[in-house]
């Protein structure tokens, strides 16, 4: 009898692989646990069982694995039918989504190590130079990495030369596996057993009065074990006591104190908790109707107006789905920017909530894993963005998805490019939990799901304190720059408001479209642009460090003193970023406070953190940023939002691009006149009578929801027609192009008039890589699993072409 396993390997192959164990093994080895395996030539990978069986493949001969690694499943059964959903919905592999789901901790990484052979006597004259390098580096070190011989030859191909000096038997290859997850041990201290009584005590305190400092350290921890009833730890003890760590290793030695480590929760909340507020009337209305609703569906759309309260009815749903045994996972689109409300949820859930960040280290996420697969108390609420969808839920009894139309739900890179709202809503439905999707400006997908049935429906017209929503006012930049009454870039209107909002005392948010200073540099008498050598971009002016940057590949250099090309001096910067604005704000307003809040400006851990609670604490009168002011952000003192221009927003070739426009002006609106006294918007543009602008003053929805659902309907996009993209990167321009040729007539074929493209995308070029896309729109009544299997045996027809080889190829199933 022989025994079997498949496994996921992490990487992107289509099988799972089959591999023999032995009959204990086959006892032992669960479904979900890893096992390290050979793989390729040298290489080891951990993999996760999949399946255990009796059946040898037909293929080829299975090898034996290396190792077990789990004591018990990392992964549960639930998560396993969920990968399944995501590899074939966004088309990707099961070892795509076990490399993208777990923490990297979990995926033990094959690093080939070599070391001298010490059977084989070597001469090193009969060393190349190469081998020499490496004969020698291994003289001091007994082993080097693959990545370590590289940098002594200073070049990458050198597994032929590892490969040669390892067949005459002058190296060994090892392979190592580092498990790279260590918990955080602290070490806490105590008296031992013996002195447990008055009397020993006093004994022992006898026998140390010649040695003051061992005394000194004994009382510090008698007054520290009196002061609390709390485990002391010896870097406490320690540190107040001040003596040094070798009186205290002495009295460990002598077995007077014992000295013990336990593992200690990195992310553990020490607050005080407290009670959730009463809702108010609407607030209670919308709270029955989500739960009548989800009598009728298992997921309900809360669509509420910007300070609506919504948070609230979140915390009361939360308290009431933990207090019925279950799990919660409150989804976000981004930790960094939502400070706020992680803080607000703590302050009710405290040690019930873990946070699931994208900054936290390894360490951190195996930590939240764990006490997620175990059910640990303090993992009843998960906190998370898009990658929580992963963690190991085994009870699963409310999803709520915030701020749910935010486009960072959507992964980009790498596969799976999955959205998280959607994967949530499968996620939901395998744990039989509800769904709550909460948004001022729900996407046009999400709203017409309600529409048709899909989704339950709540409104919440008014904000909390009934403060009447912002007034916005459109100011035309055309007019006031004929009339002259600009300055800069600001039109009087603007200044009045921002002079009066000051004078009240008041704070004032200015939103601009993009970072840097002024984008590009232009030569005013040749035209001349600097382009980025590597990308078909401008680069971008960053006045700060005087360079010019490439915010696609990060390529930077000192700004030119003349044209490169005509040698003028006489050159221009052109377009408006966040530090020009905050510039011209520090000379029309001199006595304020400014502050910039952009991606330049909000960099490490706690970035964001600072510009916003400096904000919150009135210690900045204006702050100025990008996108980033947009999110949930709740300032109570904040009057007038100004937008500089609009225009930007409106102008790109995209389906979504005015449903975007919408959302993000009417959340960046959102942030004013929250609590006491109506808000003041102004949006500055040259179109303003353009539509979405009229829709955004009038907050009119629904006006914008039902003028997108037509152009959506006409031109065939979501959610009429589910879309699919392909993308194709090479840096050879004539391969790429007959390539995304070859493509585009096997599309056609089948899905004729509903293949766009092959086109490039407005940036060509990144990193030297030619970018080339298509773009398959399906009909409703179009199976979209068939569609798919198309695609699919296309691709690999594709991908078995030799030229086309070296064309990375990738697929994006509902993309934006
Ligand atoms: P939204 O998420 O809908 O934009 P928030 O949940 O941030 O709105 O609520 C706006 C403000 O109103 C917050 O400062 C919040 O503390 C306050 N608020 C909302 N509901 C209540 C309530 N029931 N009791 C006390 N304060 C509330
Ligand atoms: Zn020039
Ligand atoms: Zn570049």
């Amino acid at each position: 009898m022989h025994f079997f396993i498949d496994v996921i390997l992490p990487i992107p192959l289509y099988r799972l692989f089959t591999y023999q164990i032995s009959e204990a093994e086959f006892q032992y080895i669960k479904q979900g646990m890893r096992v390290a395996v050979p793989f390729g030539k040298r290489k080891v990978y951990a993999a996760l069982v999949y399946k255990k069986h009796e059946s040898p493949p037909k293929a080829y001969q299975a090898k034996e694995i290396d190792s077990i690694l789990d004591q018990s499943p990392i992964v549960t059964e639930c998560q396993l039918m969920h990968w399944q959903w995501i590899a074939s919905y966004y088309m990707c592999t099961l070892g795509e989504v076990f490399r993208n789901a777990v923490p990297a901790a979990f995926l033990l990484e094959s690093q080939t190590l070599v070391r001298l052979n010490t059977n084989t006597a070597v001469s090193p004259n009969s060393l190349t130079d190469n081998e020499f390098q490496i004969y020698e580096a291994l003289q001091s070190q007994s082993v080097l990495s693959i990545t370590q011989v590289m940098d002594i030859l200073d070049k990458k191909r050198v597994l032929p030369i590892v490969h040669k000096m390892v067949n005459s038997g002058l190296l060994q290859l090892q392979e190592k596996i580092n498990e790279q997850y260590k918990p955080k041990l602290v070490r806490y201290v105590r008296l031992h057993k013996q002195y447990n009584t008055e009397k020993a005590l006093q004994n022992l305190l006898k026998t140390l009065s010649g040695a003051p400092k061992q005394r000194q350290l004994l009382m510090t921890l008698f007054m520290l074990q009196a002061k609390s009833e709390k485990t002391i730890t010896v870097n406490e003890l320690l540190q107040q006591s001040k003596v040094t760590a070798s009186v205290f290793k002495t009295l460990v030695d002598k077995k007077v104190l014992i000295a013990y480590q336990l593992q200690e929760d990195r992310l553990s909340y020490q607050g005080k908790t407290i009670k959730s507020s009463p809702l108010s009337e609407a607030q209670e209305k919308a709270l029955k109707s989500i739960l009548k609703a989800f009598q009728q569906t298992d997921v309900c759309l809360l669509h509420g107006v910007t300070s609506s309260g919504k948070t609230e009815i979140y915390v009361k749903l939360i308290e009431r789905c933990l207090a019925s045994g279950k799990q919660v996972l409150y989804l976000l689109p981004e930790i960094a920017l939502t400070t706020q409300l992680v803080v607000r949820l703590n302050k009710h859930f405290g040690n019930n909530a873990a946070i699931y960040h994208s900054k936290y280290s390894i360490n951190e996420r195996v930590e939240v894993w764990n006490n997620v697969l175990y059910q640990k108390e303090k993992a009843r609420l998960v906190i998370g963005v898009r990658s929580a969808v992963n963690l190991p839920f085994s009870d699963l009894g409310l999803v709520i998805i915030d701020e749910s139309h935010e486009t960072s739900y959507k992964q980009f890179d790498p596969a799976p490019r999955y959205q998280a709202r959607d994967t949530a809503i499968y996620l939901a439905k395998l744990h039989s939990a509800k769904v709550l999707l909460g948004s001022a400006t729900p996407s046009i997908e999400s709203y017409y799901n309600t529409n048709n049935g899909k989704y339950g429906l709540v409104s919440l017209t008014e904000r909390y304190t009934k403060v009447l929503m912002p007034d916005i006012e459109l100011v035309n930049l055309a007019e006031k720059y004929k009339k002259k009454r600009m300055r800069g870039h600001f039109s009087d209107r603007l200044v009045e408001e921002i002079n009066m909002a000051l004078n009240a005392k008041k704070q004032v948010i200015l939103f601009q479209n993009r970072r840097g200073y002024a984008p590009v540099v232009e030569c005013t008498s040749c035209g001349h642009c600097p382009q980025c050598p590597n990308c078909d971009v401008s680069l971008n002016y960053h006045q700060f460090k005087n360079q010019l940057r490439c915010h696609y590949c990060g390529y930077a250099m000192a700004m030119y003193q003349s044209c490169t090309v005509c040698t003028s001096t006489q050159l221009n910067t052109k377009g408006l970023g966040t530090q020009q604005i905050e510039a011209e704000v520090k000379l029309l307003f001199e006595q304020a406070k400014i502050g910039r809040m952009d991606f330049d400006s909000t960099r490490g851990k706690y970035g964001y953190q600072k510009i916003i609670s400096a904000f919150s604490n009135q210690e900045l009168d204006i702050l100025v940023g990008t996108q980033m002011l947009t999110k949930g952000l709740d300032f109570r003192h904040v009057h007038l939002v100004g937008v500089l221009n609009a225009d930007s927003l409106i102008n790109h070739p995209d389906f979504r691009a005015q449903e975007r426009a919408y959302q993000l002006l009417q959340q960046v609106a959102g942030r004013s006149g929250r609590h006491t006294e109506q808000g003041k918007v102004i949006i500055q543009t040259y179109n303003p009578n353009h539509q979405i602008f009229r829709q955004v003053v009038d907050n009119n929805y629904l006006g914008m929801y039902q003028s997108q659902l037509k152009e959506r309907d006409k031109y065939g996009y979501p959610p009429y027609f589910r879309i699919i993209r392909i993308s194709l990167k090479q840096k050879d321009y004539n391969i790429i192009n007959q390539a995304a040729d070859w493509l585009a007539n096997g599309l056609k074929a089948t899905f004729h008039k509903n293949v766009l493209g092959p086109a490039f995308p407005p940036v060509p070029r990144i990193r030297n890589q030619y970018i080339k896309q298509l773009l398959i729109k399906i009909p409703k009544n179009q199976s979209l699993l068939k569609t798919k299997e198309t695609v699919e045996s296309l691709k690999k027809r594709f991908e078995a072409i030799p030229q086309y080889r070296k064309i990375k190829l990738t697929v994006d199933v509902d993309c934006y």
